[in-house]
């Protein structure tokens, strides 16, 4: 059983089904890619595990519990965290005012049971946050307006705000989409390294196939909200459909 199980998902936006029978299952502490042509519904899929859509019928088990009917924010505390497409971070705040704001909220409830005033939780509070940035590389960067960051820097903040959460599960929707090689080519290295240094689980929703194959254990392949294919890296490399749908063969 995976840490992330998805049964029979369908989903319909009036006449269009846009998920149809979905099953997914994603192993705990691996790194899952959902690729597929635009409109195959790798958002919508995404969507119905964090509450902001809910699934006609099926079911979504994260950790042996099912998310359906919960809020977002309720997911979230289960341990479900999320990238969005475009970056959602502060843009008025610096980058370390940005990153406090998760360790505040964090589901574990560490700060909430302190008052806010309080002098030494917020000092506790500034220093994870000041650990976290020198761990993504960014402490040269804490006082920065963070609207003023490259796409490549708002991203790497943004994942990091996720990671501050603790989730069990980082789900990640384009995260290099609109981006220079070099921005992608740091964020790759980025999850390599959240991989390599936490116990968390990944499912990344990509277009780029470098991205994906640079990253992923395991491959499903969407097509018109249905699971075409799901295998590893090198099969999927070798599955003729895809070849046909990606690697323009
Ligand atoms: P992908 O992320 O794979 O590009 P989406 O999940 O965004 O695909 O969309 C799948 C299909 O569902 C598309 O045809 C899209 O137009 C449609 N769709 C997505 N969200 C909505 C919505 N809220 N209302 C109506 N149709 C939608
Ligand atoms: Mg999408």
């Amino acid at each position: 059983m995976g840490i992330l199980e998805v049964k029979d998902v369908n989903k319909r936006f009036g006449g269009l089904q846009a998920l149809g029978n979905v099953n997914l299952s994603v192993e705990e502490n691996s790194c899952h890619a959902i690729i597929g042509p635009n409109g195959a519904g790798k958002s919508t899929l995404l969507n119905c595990l964090v509450g902001k859509l809910i699934p006609d019928t099926g079911s979504v088990m994260f950790d042996g519990q099912s998310v359906l009917g919960r809020k977002p924010y309720e997911i979230n505390q289960m341990g479900i965290s999320r990238v969005f497409q475009t970056p959602e971070i502060f843009g008025d705040l610096s980058v370390l005012e940005n990153m406090m704001i998760p360790i505040f909220a964090r589901r574990d409830g560490a700060f909430r049971m302190h008052a806010v005033e309080s002098t030494s939780t917020e000092k506790a509070i500034l220093e994870q946050a000041e650990h976290m940035l020198d761990s993504l590389n960014m402490a040269d960067k804490r006082h920065m307006h963070s609207a003023s960051m490259s796409r490549g820097d708002k991203r790497r903040l943004e994942i990091g705000m996720c990671l501050a959460q603790n989730p069990r599960l980082l789900l990640l929707d384009e995260p290099t989409a609109g981006m220079a090689r070099a921005d992608t080519n740091n964020t790759i290295d980025l999850l390599k390294q959240i991989k390599d240094e936490r116990d968390i689980t990944i499912a990344i929703i990509e277009h780029d196939m470098h991205v994906v194959f640079s990253l992923a254990e395991r491959i499903t392949v969407l097509a018109q909200g249905t699971p075409l294919v799901e295998d590893t890296p090198e099969k999927i490399k070798g599955h003729p459909k895809v070849r046909e749908a990606y690697l323009g063969e």
